[in-house]
Order: C-alpha cells, then structure tokens, then sequence
C-alpha cells in the first residue's frame, strides 16, 4: 500500500514509521525545513533542554548552594542544541526506513491529496498537522523563547495552565520579575484540591505575582490591560495558550474545532485518518500513541485509541503529574517521613491516589520523580490490574517510588 502522512511531529513520525516497518510505501508531508513538528521544534524538547539546569539549580538550592548563576544565553543555547539533534535524528531515523519526505504545504482538493500544486496518488492518508498560532504583532509566544533575542527583566504572563507554569517557574528562578495572569481563582483548578491550592502557595512563596480570577482585555508589546481597567507593564509580554488545530487546506473533512475521528482515528472520510493535536491531543506521548493506532488501523488491526490513565507532567521542581480520575476512595501520603525525600530534603512533597472496586483509578502528584510515580501508576491504570494484585510489588529503598507502597499499604 502507499500512505500519505501529512506533519512531521510525534503523531506523524509514529505512524510513518509503523507503516514503514510493516513494508508499506510511506510518503511524509512536512512544510517546515526542518522535521519533529510543534513538540521538537518548538515545545517539549527546548523547553525541558532549557529548564533542565534550573531544576540542577533547585536541588543545589536544597544543600544551601544558592550562588550558581545561569544566563538567558546558555539556556537558549541548550534549548536549540537539543532542538536541532533530535530533529537531525528523525531525518536519519526516517531515511533508514526508507519513509520519503517532501517539504510543501500539503491540502486536499475534492478528495485528492495536494502537494506543491502536484497530485499525489494515495490509497490513505494520515492527517497529523498538529496546531498553529494566531499571533498578536509585539507578543512573545511560548514556542518562541528558545529562539528568542532579547533581553529583558519582567515578564508578564498571561494563561496560568501548563505553559505558564513551566515558563513562569523557570524565569522566576533565573531572578526575573514575574506577573502570572489567569482568569481562575487558583492555578491547575481542574486538578485536586491539594495540588492546586499547593502550586498557588508555592508560587507566592516564590515571589510570582499572581493576579488571579483576571481577564485580559488588552495585550500590547509591554503592557496588558485587564477587564477592571487595570494597566500592568513590563518589559514583556508573554503568552502561554491558545493554539488552535491545523485545519487549513483540509476543510473537506468533518471539524468542530479539532477534525472528528471515531474511535480507531477514523475520520468523515473513509481513507483518511487523522492523529495528535489535530483531533484534540495536547501532549506529544498522546499524539505518538494516536499516530501509532491511527497506522494500524490503516492496516486493518482495529485498535481503539484508549485515551484512560495517560499520564500528563508538569516539569517544574517539585514536579506536578497526574492521571486518571480522582474519585472514590482517595488518600493522601505527605512525603515528610519518606526516607528518599528525607536524604535530598524534599519532604514537602505529596502523593495522593484514588481507589474504586479495589482499582486505583487516579493519582495527582506533586513531588520530585513525579512523572516517574505516576507513570508507573499509570501502567497499573491502563493495564485494568487489582490493588490486591500489587500488595507482592516491592520498590527499591531508598526511592521515591515506596511512596506508592506505602500509600497501598493503607488502603
Ligand atoms: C512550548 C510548548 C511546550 C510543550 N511541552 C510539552 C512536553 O513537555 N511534553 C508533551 O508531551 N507535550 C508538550 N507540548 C505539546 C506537544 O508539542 C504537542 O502535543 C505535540 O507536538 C503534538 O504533536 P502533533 O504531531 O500532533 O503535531 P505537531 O507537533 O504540531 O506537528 C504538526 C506538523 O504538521 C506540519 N503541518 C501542518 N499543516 C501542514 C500542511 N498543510 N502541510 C504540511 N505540513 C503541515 C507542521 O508544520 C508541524 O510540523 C508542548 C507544546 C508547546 C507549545
């Protein structure tokens, strides 16, 4: 079979090269110069290039080593090295596949696949186009900080969700002046309680601005005005959303914002499967996961996408993760007495998981290693296993993992 992939990021290279393994004829469609779409380009990877050190720089602080200084400069640096190495990677990794890669901007014209003017005969398509940004001319954007410029000493902020946590967090540790805007009354108010209440606490105790329960009525190169008539200026302004799905030359197909897809990924049109952001991912792990069914589908394997206990992170020190559903039976392990947590004094840390029908169906962190704890909570959430079934696990000691034999314990 020949397959068009149209997008070259997580969702897209994970299913051209499915395809490509299984013998299938794979054409990718990328319009950028250089390949790994919104996540390598732009978003998961310089962003943790760059706040890699800063995390180095608060477990020094933990020892009393609060003197190490690092400049906007060696971030940016680290951002777009790793950047530019991962997307060289793909390229190689494609090539040795055997997947042919087009540059041009592809779209679909009566059913026909399009690309720089020429048709191109396919028997399916994958639509991975991901999201793009509608810009504000003077604004700074989150995809643009590993190449951006420009010095400056205050920032504002404007969407406290992931992206201005992340960023806020790490320009705040460089030493800039911060203003975090959002319209809710605390930060992450869609996840626990505890974690929410705790991420707010922690970015007071920090000395970030929040200016909570705020709408933006204007924004400006320096300045943002809010819906009370308020002016705030700095010598940036910063925002942290609105992405909106890569639609553009694919309007044939059913969208509502996001293309419309069933549960293999199939979309209103019967040889074209759509994958990633496109359809309403927003994590890269969700988007290769989606690319990866999207190509087996292809291949007549009926998988769904299931969509239950993914685990979503938020890279700052301590880090946040959660999955699943916090409902039925939930309990909370403070990890004060851990003995890991004691050895790196990172005791004010938590854990917190829900049961239901002896499952754990949830779990929201907020503690170093998080994203490692909840992947493995994860794994138990998607694997559909028993609590009864894991009360033989035994964690390494000393390790931040115990946290969750210690909360079972209790259950
Ligand atoms: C600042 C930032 C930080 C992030 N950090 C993380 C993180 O730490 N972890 C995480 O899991 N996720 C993170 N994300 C989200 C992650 O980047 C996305 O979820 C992921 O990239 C989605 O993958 P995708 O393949 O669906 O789309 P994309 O990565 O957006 O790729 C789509 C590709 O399609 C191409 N394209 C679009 N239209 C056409 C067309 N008509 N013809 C040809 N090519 C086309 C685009 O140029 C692009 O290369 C971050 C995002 C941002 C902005």
């Amino acid at each position: 079979m020949k397959i068009s992939v149209v997008g070259s990021g997580p969702a897209g290279i994970y299913s051209s090269l499915e395809l490509a393994k299984r013998g299938h004829k794979v054409i990718l469609i990328e319009k950028e110069d250089r390949l790994g779409g919104t996540c390598v380009l732009y978003g998961c990877i310089p962003s943790k290039a760059m706040l890699n050190p800063i995390h180095l720089l608060a477990e020094m602080e933990k020892i009393g080593k609060k003197d190490i200084k690092i400049s906007m400069e060696e971030l940016r640096k680290l951002g777009q090295e790793s950047s530019f190495r991962i997307s060289k990677g793909i390229e190689y990794m494609l090539e040795d596949s055997g997947v042919e890669v087009i540059h041009g901007t592809a779209s679909l014209r009566s059913g026909m696949l399009n690309v720089n003017n020429e048709s191109i005969q396919t028997d399916y398509i994958v639509l991975a186009t991901g999201t793009y940004r509608e810009r504000i001319k003077g604004i700074i954007y989150s995809e643009d900080l590993p190449y951006l410029n420009k010095d400056f000493n205050s920032v504002i902020l404007v969407g406290g969700d992931v992206g201005g946590i992340e960023f806020g967090w790490m320009l705040r540790k460089l030493g800039k002046e911060v203003i975090l805007i959002d319209k809710q009354s605390t930060l992450l108010p869609y996840l626990d309680k505890d974690v929410s209440n705790a991420i707010t606490t922690y970015f007071e105790k920090i000395g970030i601005k929040l200016y909570l329960n705020r709408t933006v009525k204007e924004m400006k190169e320096n300045e943002v005005i809010l819906d009370n008539g308020e002016r705030l200026t700095a010598d940036i302004v910063y925002m942290t959303f609105g992405r909106k799905p890569s639609i553009s030359g694919f309007e044939e197909v059913k969208h509502d914002p996001f293309i419309i897809v069933d549960e293999y990924l199939r979309t209103s049109v019967s040889n074209i499967f759509a994958a990633g952001d496109v359809i309403g991912t927003h994590t890269a792990h969700e988007a290769m996961y989606a690319g990866k069914i999207a190509a087996m589908n292809i291949l007549g394997y009926k998988k769904k996408f299931n969509k239950n206990g993914i685990p979503k992170v938020i890279y700052i020190h301590p880090t946040i993760a959660y999955v699943g559903k916090m409902e039925g039976n939930c309990i909370k392990y403070n990890l004060a007495s851990l003995p890991r947590a004691v050895t790196e004094k990172e005791t004010d840390g938590f854990l917190k998981i829900c049961v239901k029908d002896d499952k754990i169906v949830g779990a929201q962190a907020f503690m170093k290693d998080a994203e490692e704890v909840i992947s493995l909570i994860s794994l138990l959430i998607r694997l559909n296993i028993k609590v009864g079934d894991i009360k033989d696990f035994v964690a390494p000691h000393p390790s931040y993992i115990e946290v969750i034999t210690e909360l079972l314990d209790k259950v």
